[in-house]
């Protein structure tokens, strides 16, 4: 199901253009539109949901998928070796800004702010 009003819908079924790097049935990827990395990818199901309070028992099996994703597109990057971060932000204090759940792929340099 999609949201008329969000972003990430739209670059899912193409009503907006990006720079895809990956897309299957249920999840696409793209380059981010203001990288912060040399690698900065952005993965999303295409199915709309809000952010990770909103993942279901139904909609983890996505979740799984993505993360599997990230392993062949860190590769497929050539970041597997060097490190990557996987995150997501929910919600104001974790500054997201596009209300549709999304993971960053960032990687391609070293990442010296740590925050665990
Ligand atoms: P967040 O701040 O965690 O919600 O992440 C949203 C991300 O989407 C930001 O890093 C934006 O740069 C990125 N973004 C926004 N619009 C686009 C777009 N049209 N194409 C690609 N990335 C985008
Ligand atoms: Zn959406």
């Amino acid at each position: 199901m999609s949201n008329d009003d969000c972003l990430f819908c739209k670059i899912a079924n193409k009503q907006i253009t990006s720079n895809i790097v990956y897309e299957d049935e249920q999840i696409i990827a793209f380059k981010d539109i203001a990288p912060h990395m040399p690698v900065h990818i952005v993965l999303i199901p295409k199915l709309h949901i809000h952010g990770l309070n909103e993942i279901t028992n139904e909609s983890s099996v996505i979740v799984a998928h993505i993360v599997m994703m990230t392993k062949v597109l860190a590769i497929k990057f050539n970041i597997d070796t060097s490190g990557y971060r996987l995150i997501s932000n929910c919600g104001h204090d974790a500054g997201q800004s596009v209300q549709h759940l999304h993971f960053h792929l960032l990687g391609g340099a070293l990442m010296t702010n740590h925050f665990a």
